[in-house]
């Protein structure tokens, strides 16, 4: 919820609005899950909240934990499905990783997910709720925020741009702008829209390809907004928000995406774009074919963005004992209907 609509459960309630301030310092700042036990709220009024309003929260359906840490949440949604959030330890800070819808319709053909196709959008509320729980796991929310969970983000806008305001709110959750990066498969007219809305966060567009023809095997949306399209898109993006650096992901996948030729055409696409880039070297699942490059394919891809100049970062799998990869976990423990 925004401050207006804390404000409107104010007003709604009869009760004076400065306790929209208390409430938001209660549901969001210290992550109060009880309505009636939190403080400085008439207690009228935390009567009315437990009768009229759904607090965000989740149900732990699983969990798994990897010898490096990287802890694997398999969460129950309130308003029915499942999706996965990620808490991924690096030098001290926790990054989580959220899911934006149950399913994904992107149909990527590598992706796990992809395999279930959309379910649907999740609220504003659930995506809250990830964060909430991670709080109430580690007593405090994580430093940083990736928006790479189950689904497309940008193919769910509205509720996503409303969790990014909310989890930015500084007297609320109060996560830095700088902390938080929303990763798209591409999605151009949405991009579009988070320039022009100035959506406090960073961009992160999952390339894939250096050509339309891999990208069109790889991501279908490709063949909406091919690469001549996207790029320019991702360049005015760039030049045009606070945000200037976009992060480029790139899955490595055995002689599909990795040779030394994709490294170079990768590295004439980029140009002009200021970028940092992630290589990722697939995660394989029953879901796919595809095989993860060789690790000296890894190794060459790197080094080609490297003498090119780009800050090019090689994200090993963290969590792989545990199926860390999108959709794994789900796909464990919940077997996909007929
Ligand atoms: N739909 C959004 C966010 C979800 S996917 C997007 O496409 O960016 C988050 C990231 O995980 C993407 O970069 C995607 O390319 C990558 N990914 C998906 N399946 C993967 C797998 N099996 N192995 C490695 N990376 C994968």
């Amino acid at each position: 919820m925004l401050h207006g609509d804390l404000l409107d459960l104010c007003r709604q309630a009869g009760v004076k609005e400065v306790h929209a301030d208390t409430l938001r310092a209660c549901i969001f700042r210290r992550g109060e899950r009880d309505f009636l036990s939190m403080h400085g709220l008439p207690k009228l009024f935390t009567h009315w909240l437990k009768a009229h309003v759904c607090h965000p929260s989740v149900s732990v359906l699983h969990t798994q934990v990897d010898t490096d840490h990287t802890q694997k949440m398999l969460l129950r949604l309130p308003y029915g499905g499942e999706v996965e959030s990620v808490l991924i330890p690096a030098a001290g800070r926790i990054t989580q990783c959220i899911s934006s819808q149950v399913g994904c319709a992107m149909a990527c053909t590598f992706c796990l997910t992809a395999t279930a196709g959309l379910q649907r959008n999740l609220h504003t509320s659930e995506m809250i709720a990830q964060l909430m729980q991670a709080k109430w796991l580690m007593g405090s929310y994580p430093r940083n925020v990736v928006l790479m969970g189950m689904g497309e983000p940008l193919h769910n806008y509205n509720a996503v741009a409303r969790f990014v305001w909310i989890a930015t709110d500084p007297a609320g959750i109060a996560l830095s702008p700088r902390r938080i990066t929303l990763s798209t498969s591409g999605l151009v007219p949405a991009i579009k829209r988070m320039q022009a809305d100035n959506l406090p966060c960073n961009l992160a567009v999952s390339l894939n390809a250096s050509n339309d023809t891999v990208r069109n095997d790889l991501m279908p949306v490709n063949h909406k907004y091919p690469l001549s399209v996207l790029m320019p898109v991702l360049r005015d993006f760039s030049a045009q928000t606070k945000r200037k650096r976009v992060l480029i992901e790139y899955v490595l996948i055995d002689g599909v995406n990795d040779t030394l030729k994709d490294a170079m055409a990768l590295v004439d696409l980029l140009a002009d774009l200021p970028c940092t880039v992630n290589l990722l070297p697939l995660n394989t699942h029953h879901g796919t074919s595809y095989r993860r490059s060789s690790d000296a394919a890894v190794q060459q891809f790197w080094q080609t963005l490297n003498s090119a100049g780009y800050v090019a970062v090689v994200r090993q799998s963290r969590g792989q004992n545990i199926s860390a990869a999108c959709g794994q976990l789900k796909a464990e423990n919940i077997p996909p209907k007929d």
